[in-house]
């Protein structure tokens, strides 16, 4: 079985997009958790963040970039928003491929379930 991401990133599974460039695919979470829940996804498929290399860092930048600038477009800049990006089982990853969680439009508790 091909990767669940990489078939949404070659539009063999639909997604709600709400934003693609050459380097990331951004859609929103099929379960949301919060209001606003967006998945910023690399088009590189890269498994967990074990698997990251040194080349990879900017990449990573990138992703947290256009995590602030979806935030900004949902008008959750201000009241603040949390990212979240989880490492194997034990932090809950169960699509392995990695992404950055998009959370905001309520208030969160500290520290996380
Ligand atoms: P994680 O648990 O960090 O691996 O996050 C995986 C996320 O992918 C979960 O929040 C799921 O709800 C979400 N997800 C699973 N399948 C899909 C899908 N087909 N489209 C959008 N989001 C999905
Ligand atoms: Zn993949």
């Amino acid at each position: 079985m091909e990767c669940l991401f990489c078939q949404i990133l070659k539009e063999e599974i639909p997604a709600k997009v709400v934003y693609r460039d050459d380097v990331v695919i951004a859609f929103e979470d099929i379960h949301p958790i919060a209001p606003i829940h967006l998945l910023i996804v690399p088009q590189k498929h890269i498994g967990t963040l074990n698997n990251l290399m040194p080349e990879d860092n900017e990449l990573i930048g990138y992703m947290i970039q256009t995590a602030k600038m979806l935030a900004l477009e949902k008008n959750i800049s201000e009241e603040g928003y949390r990212l979240v990006l989880n490492c194997n089982a034990g932090a809950g990853q169960t699509i392995f491929h990695i992404h950055l969680h998009l959370l905001g439009g309520r208030q969160f508790s500290w520290p996380p379930g």
